[in-house]
């Protein structure tokens, strides 16, 4: 079988990590497999070389972001092919414009072009390990690009489908994915399975397991693959397509995200083309919107609340601020508070109804204000207070029996 093997940050944080990662692989070779090993920077490593070069300056430029951000996987590739070897393991390292990640030049978030392999496939033919450098890629004219932060996963699934693996693996610092954070909610439990669809929703809501657009990729290119622990030997948790029965369970989990900022803009004018110019100007901030509610206009004077990350708010509040006269009708004011986006996530809910009944009944009796609702075909959303976001994660888990049996 020709496996690909994905350790992130914690898993080869220290030397004794990087041995123990070094084992696995052998022990995965030793039973007769092609293994192909995608490796993160050590933990904490990018963030260090980020912050570096923001203390220089404001804004570095991003190719030189870049340059410096993709050295951290060097280091890790370098070592795990030394630790390998010293167990008398062929291995080999190769950075990502080694094997050849073509990505277009949007630096710091490039995008998969192609991926033409370099000498992997004649390296695996030979025996040996090819411990590939996650995160980076390369334009056509050489200039090294990064795919976003936690891209050393997208770089093992594009790799998996570029090589036509059999089993993509992710291996990471939980057993898989939980039907809640286990941190906040004691008797959250493994999923066996899980479709790309829910998974996606749950990556994208601060249940950071994985890169979203990784997820994404894999969805598109239909690579089947597996979330796992490098630290023990329990089965994970297996992302794919949908099957018929993943519709039996209504809700797969629950999940929080903290840093979401509301926006309240009152005493807007009730005309066409306001919510148009509001979202342009955000949209031009660069500022992604998630749930948005506008009440029923009265005497020609409207509101509107949206929400956005809270790291974009600033940025959000003066793109409003920009436009405040275009958009304005009396009394105009800007108003921002944190709020907690707490989801359920399931594609059964395309089948079942009652689930926002259910929900909202749950934290009516718990005495959870709901501040703003969002709905998918497979989500239902909410914003609540912060300081209620785990409180609400646990009511919504339980409302939901999705605790251990
Ligand atoms: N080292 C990169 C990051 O921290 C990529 C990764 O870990 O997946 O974002
Ligand atoms: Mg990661």
């Amino acid at each position: 079988m020709i496996i690909v093997q994905k350790y992130g940050g914690t898993s080869v944080a220290d030397l004794d990590r990087i041995r123990n990662v070094a084992s696995r692989v052998k022990a995965t070779r030793d039973a007769g497999n092609k293994v192909v090993v995608v490796v993160s920077a050590r933990a904490g490593v990018t963030n260090r070389l980020i912050a570096d070069a923001k203390s220089l300056a404001e804004h570095p430029d991003s190719r030189e972001l870049d340059m410096l951000a993709s050295i951290g996987e060097q280091e890790t590739i370098a070592l795990t092919a030394i630790a390998l070897h010293s167990m008398g393991v062929p291995a080999v390292s190769r950075t990502g414009a080694q094997v050849g990640i073509k990505t277009d030049s949007e630096f710091t978030k490039a995008r998969i072009v192609d991926i033409t392999g370099g000498d992997l496939n004649k390296q695996l033919d030979e025996g040996k390990v090819v411990i590939v450098a996650g995160f980076q890629g390369v334009t056509d004219d050489g200039q090294i690009t990064t795919l976003g932060r936690g891209g050393s996963d997208l770089s093992a699934i594009a790799l998996a489908k570029a090589v036509n693996a059999d089993v993509c693996q992710i291996y990471t610092d939980v057993d898989g994915v939980y039907t809640a954070d286990p941190r906040v909610v004691k008797d959250a439990s493994k999923l066996n399975e899980i479709s790309y669809d829910e998974m996606l929703e749950l990556a994208s809501l601060g249940s950071k397991v994985m890169q979203a657009r990784s997820v994404e990729f894999a969805k598109k290119h239909n690579v089947v693959f597996e979330v796992r622990s490098s630290m023990n030997n329990n089965p994970g948790t297996i992302v794919k397509e949908e099957v018929a029965s993943m519709e039996d369970v209504v809700v797969r989990g629950v999940a929080a995200d903290k840093n979401q900022t509301k926006v309240v803009l009152l005493g807007l004018n009730d005309q066409p083309g306001t919510a148009a110019k509001i979202f342009n100007a955000l949209g031009k901030a660069n500022v992604n919107v998630d749930m948005i509610v506008q009440n029923v206009g009265r005497d020609g004077i409207a509101n509107m609340t949206f929400t956005v990350p809270t790291d974009d708010a600033f940025k959000a509040e003066k793109a409003i601020d920009s436009i405040k006269d275009d958009i304005a009708a009396k009394n105009f004011r800007t108003m921002t508070d944190r709020v907690a986006k707490v989801s359920v996530v399931g594609i059964g809910m395309r089948s079942h109804s009652g689930v926002a009944a259910d929900l909202f009944t749950a934290f009516a009796n718990a005495g959870i204000n709901i501040q703003l609702i969002s709905t998918s075909e497979i989500k239902i959303s909410v914003a609540v207070e912060v300081e209620k976001a785990d409180e609400a994660v646990r009511v919504a888990h339980a409302a939901f029996g999705l605790g251990q049996a």
